[in-house]
């Protein structure tokens, strides 16, 4: 069997923890799988290497934030070689440079367009174990792209997808996907399995368990996946296609708190202003999330929209470089205190009033709801920041998800 294993940022914390996952990788090996693992940067090195860059220059460029991100992955790699050494395992270090990951051009979020298998394959063919760096790249440009942040999930699957592996199992500080955050929401239950589709609307809403280009690749692609513990053999949860179980009404509640609001006061109540505000965004690559435009009122109309935290200024520069012109208005208004909570699951589709039971979940707990947007499986809703831990308690306990 080839199996492809990946460790997080946690799972390879320090010595102790480098030797616990080593020791996870021989066992494996000895059973005589061929064994491809994906490691992170050791605990937060990725923050504290942002950290050190924003010192030297806050407004470093991209390419060279990725020069320097993509040094954490490679010393996790490096020094797990050398504990699987004193193991007596055949193992080798491998960066995204001599795997040859291609990516695309863009630095920071880079997605994989093609994986050369060919150095893996030998490896694995003279009885090595082959350690990658997970989040990394190689554009056109033979540059360093990352994949963004917790993009090693990705690697892994993708190279599964690649080698046609048996296995891609995620190996993580928590016991697998729960109901919600354990660290939010104490009494969450962990799911035996869940659907692609499920899990890519709670990764992409905020639970950072999985990255979500991950799962879109996991299900583009068949790889049915593993999150589980790197600390203890509880059985983790599987990510796949359809679920035997029956359907629950709601699988996982997220959150996702880097989220702002612009809202955009007194536009013309005329054809074509949506069209000029949300192109003028789309233009410079600043995704929208939820929308909302009010009545029209003496000729006059808001539109308030969601984006990301970190879109949150390049947002509103571009918006008001375009007042005078195109888009005229009497105020943008800003708030970053602001957080998403959702809920998901595929059995609200066929089942009305789960949006109202969510409103009532928050009413019961005085959070009041600022926008809301739903889907077929999933319903959203941007309340305080400050309120986010009570909502999701509230939330996950309304349906019922909590452990007996
Ligand atoms: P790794 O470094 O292993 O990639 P991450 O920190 O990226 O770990 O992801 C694991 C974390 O995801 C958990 O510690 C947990 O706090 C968080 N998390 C958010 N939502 C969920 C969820 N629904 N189920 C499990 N963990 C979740
Ligand atoms: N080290 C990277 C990060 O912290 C990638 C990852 O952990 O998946 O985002
Ligand atoms: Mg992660």
């Amino acid at each position: 069997m080839l199996i492809v294993k990946k460790f997080g940022g946690t799972s390879v914390g320090d010595k102790d923890r480098i030797f616990n996952v080593a020791r996870r990788i021989a066992e494996e090996y000895k059973k005589g799988n061929e064994v491809v693992v994906v490691l992170s940067a050791m605990g937060k090195q990725t923050d504290i290497l942002l950290a050190q860059a924003r010192e030297i220059n806050p407004n470093a460029s991209k390419r060279e934030l990725d020069m320097l991100m993509v040094t954490g992955e490679q010393v996790s790699v490096a020094l797990m070689a050398m504990a699987l050494d004193t193991l007596g395992i055949p193992a080798i270090s491998l960066n995204a440079y001599q795997v040859a990951m291609h990516t695309t051009s863009v630095y920071g979020n880079a997605r994989l367009k093609r994986i050369d298998t060919e150095r893996i394959q030998n490896e694995l063919e003279a009885k090595r174990v082959v350690l990658v760096t997970g989040f990394q790249g190689v554009n056109k440009f033979d540059d360093y792209t990352t994949l963004g942040r917790g993009g090693s999930d990705t690697t892994a699957v993708a190279l599964a997808a690649a080698l046609h592996a048996d296995a891609c199992e995620i190996y993580t500080d928590v016991d697998g996907v729960f109901t919600a955050d354990p660290r939010i929401v104490p009494t969450a239950r962990k799911l035996e399995e869940i659907t692609y589709d499920e899990m890519l609307e709670l990764a992409s809403l905020g639970a950072g368990v999985l990255h979500n280009r991950s799962v879109e690749m996991a299900k583009k692609y068949g790889v049915q996946l593993v999150v589980r513990s790197s600390l203890n053999l509880s059985e983790g949860t599987v990510v796949k296609e359809a679920v035997k179980m029956e359907k629950m009404l709601v699988s996982g509640v997220a959150c996702d708190k880097n989220t702002a609001r612009i809202a955009v006061i007194g536009l013309e109540d005329q054809p074509g202003v949506a069209f000029k505000l949300f192109n003028h965004l789309a233009r410079h690559n600043v995704n929208v999330d939820i929308i909302l435009q009010s009545v029209g009122r003496d000729g006059t109309k808001d539109i308030s929209f969601t984006v990301k935290e970190d879109d949150l200024d390049e947002a509103v520069a571009i918006l008001e470089r375009h007042r005078a012109g195109s888009l005229s208005c009497q105020k943008i208004d800003v708030e970053c205190e602001v957080a998403k909570v959702s809920i998901v699951g595929a059995g609200m589709m066929s089942n009305a009033g789960v949006a109202a039971k969510m409103f009532e979940a928050l009413y019961d707990v005085g959070v009041n709801i600022k926008m809301i947007s739903t889907s077929e499986i999933r319903v959203t809703v941007l309340i305080d920041e400050a309120h986010v831990d009570k909502a999701m308690n509230a939330v996950h306990e309304k349906f019922s998800l909590s452990h007996i």
